[in-house]
This record gives structure tokens, C-alpha cells and sequence, in this order.
């Protein structure tokens, strides 16, 4: 097996932050965070990911307890 071509759009077609759908991956922001791309619809999603990730990448955090 060779080495597998990295693909253009592996990253979410949606919003990481307000989870619409992107339109225009060509507009989309995206930045890494380990190993994963997040994506962002626009500047202002982008600025609240800044302003407080965790809020946005809780996909592997240990499970809160809700109670
Ligand atoms: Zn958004």
C-alpha cells in the first residue's frame, strides 16, 4: 500500500461552533487542534472558538457529570 493522498476537504463541512452547514469551504476558517481540523463558518465563530475552546472541543474529554 502506498501513501494515501491527503484529502482536500477532510475536515467538517460544518460549523464547529454553531454547527450550520458551510456553504464555501474556499471561505471557511479552519485550524488544528491535536488531531483534529475544526472548521468555523465565519470570523465571529472563529472568535469564539478563540475566546474559549474547550467549549467547542469537548469531543474527547473525559465525560462531566451532570448531576
Ligand atoms: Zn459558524
Amino acid at each position: 500500500m502506498g501513501i494515501q493522498p491527503v484529502k482536500l476537504l477532510e475536515h467538517s463541512d460544518i460549523c464547529d461552533v454553531c454547527h450550520v452547514p458551510i456553504p464555501d469551504l474556499a471561505e471557511a476558517l479552519t485550524t488544528e487542534r491535536e488531531d483534529r481540523v475544526l472548521s468555523f463558518c465565519s470570523q465571529d465563530c472563529y472568535k469564539k472558538y478563540i475566546e474559549d475552546p474547550a467549549v467547542y472541543t469537548d469531543f474527547e474529554d473525559e465525560k462531566t457529570s451532570d448531576q
